[in-house]
């Protein structure tokens, strides 16, 4: 702590609105750390209020009673900065909008809402001028926004593919080291703390999704809401699907990708480079065993940004928690007291490029396609053969012959697992692949068809 800070720096209010998991304990960093702060911001950075909804509920802070209130409102028109910990859709959306219009820096980490609205208050943020930060709405803990948008702002990003929810990468971490099947890891985690009691918006892919808009939009300089994001959740994923991954050398990861494609439709630029569009997605991965975002395990979080002059990048770290989160919130609380002090403009998401949304069909990529085949012979060239005419070519071709399954209902007798590594292929072309194998007598049934990625 520093002792030697003066009692005549600037004093910016602060208001907290919300003291749960993260809120409690950004209260504890203002509190406790006070002089450290005002050290390193040059303002004493003094908590003004408290909004909850019950100002008598315990909590993990230890803050003075006369702090909390439940007029949220007057507090967020006395504050300076205003760190919006509440989550949800309402009231923090009119809240924030009444910091904004008070002229009050704003910090959230509700990636909920930013998803749904966050065009709106980026704009109304722009037009007042002032800065609305959230570097804790995506991978909680680990600083990726602003390395993203100040430290590689002069580089050009060219992809950024992250493991950017826990619940989902806990669940299939979990499948991937006891072999279990989805609904039993899923279970666990609910036991363990991992998952909550709705687990639907981690294991569709929704939390992943409204994450993947914020660093697409924010990589790319282009506003993207959830809508642009084509969304993929794990409930398909099956122990077999595991399996047969671990079993070609590779992972299963649930990851949302953001990446610039040449854009067919646009043609080429006036100095004859192809025109880009942006892919946004969330879906099951494979990835080879040895690629950096393989090795990330449980419910931590990491980003991978590769860029034109920085190559390739990783950040990792715990994507959750009140500790961790507050963590984040408390660098864009620092961040946003020195601009203060030093005055000039916010700094505001570039948003200078319009690049348009490409849709799932317009990416190329690997794929890896499971199938229950018959085990006989001339299969394999019947395959090869359909695959060919369909322009996608075969990397890798592995036949497993199941003795053990001859008398399995959907296997029938004699029958084989096949697995499928593509080249890269158009997702129309691979479309069209898998519904022609379908067709083929000697096909049982297609077990799965999932995109490979960092190869
Ligand atoms: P939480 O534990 O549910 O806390 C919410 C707080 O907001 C509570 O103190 C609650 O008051 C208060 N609140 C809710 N509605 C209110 C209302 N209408 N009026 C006044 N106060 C209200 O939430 P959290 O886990 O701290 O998450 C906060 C935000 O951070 C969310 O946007 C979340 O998505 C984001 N985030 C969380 C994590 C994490 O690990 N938890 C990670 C990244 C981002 P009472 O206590 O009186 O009920």
């Amino acid at each position: 702590m520093d002792t030697n800070v003066s009692a005549n720096i600037k004093t910016l209010k602060v208001a907290l609105l919300g003291a749960g998991n993260v809120g409690s304990q950004v209260a504890r960093i203002l509190l406790e750390d006070a002089d450290a702060l005002a050290a390193r911001t040059g303002a004493r950075l003094q908590l003004v209020g408290i909004a909850v909804r019950n100002v008598d509920a315990p909590r993990e802070v230890n803050a003075p009673r006369e702090l909390y209130t439940t007029d949220a409102s007057a507090l967020v028109r006395s504050a300076d900065i205003v760190i919006e910990l509440m989550g949800g859709m309402e009231p923090a959306r009119t809240l924030i909008l009444e910091a904004i219009e008070h002229g009050a820096t704003v910090v959230t980490g509700n990636k909920a809402l930013l998803a749904v609205d966050g065009p709106t208050l980026y704009e109304k943020a722009d037009a007042a001028g002032v800065q609305l930060s959230y570097e804790a709405a995506v991978a909680g803990a680990i600083p990726i926004l602003r390395p993203i948008t100040d430290s590689l702002a002069g580089d050009k990003i060219t992809r950024v593919m992250g493991i950017v929810n826990g619940t989902t990468n806990y669940i299939l971490d979990a499948m991937d080291s006891t072999g279990a099947q989805f609904a039993d890891a899923l279970a666990d985690a609910t036991r363990l703390g991992y998952a909550e009691a709705d687990p639907t918006a981690d294991i569709e892919g929704h939390d992943a999704a409204a994450k993947g808009a914020i660093l697409a939009s924010l990589a790319f300089h282009t506003r993207f809401a959830l809508s642009d994001v084509h969304c993929q959740g794990i409930t398909g994923v099956t122990a077999e699907d595991i399996a047969a991954a671990k079993d070609a050398g590779y992972v299963i990861k649930l990851l949302a990708i953001a990446e610039t494609l040449p854009n067919p439709a646009a043609g080429k630029t006036d100095d004859g480079a192809p025109a880009l569009g942006v892919s946004v997605r969330v879906h099951p991965t494979l990835l080879p065993r040895e690629h950096p975002l393989a090795a990330v395990r449980g419910a931590y979080n990491a980003v991978f940004v590769e860029a034109e002059s920085a190559g390739e990048l990783m950040f990792y770290g715990r994507g959750a928690g009140g500790t961790p989160t507050a963590s984040a919130v408390m660098g864009d609380v620092v961040s946003a007291a020195r601009r203060l002090v030093l005055g000039g403009p916010g700094r505001t998401d570039s948003s200078i490029e319009v690049l348009p949304v490409l849709p799932i069909e317009a990416v190329a990529t690997r794929y890896y396609i499971g199938m229950d085949a018959a085990d006989q012979p001339g299969v394999l060239s019947k395959i090869s053969t359909l695959f060919a005419e369909h322009g996608v070519s075969i990397e890798t071709m592995r036949q497993t012959v199941h003795r053990e399954r001859e008398e399995t209902e959907n296997a029938g007798p004699g029958s084989a697992e096949l697995r499928i590594v593509t080249h890269r292929a158009s997702e129309a072309a691979l479309a069209a692949t898998v519904e022609a194998i379908k067709g083929l007598d000697v096909i049982n049934s297609v077990t799965s068809v999932l995109r490979v990625e960092g190869v």
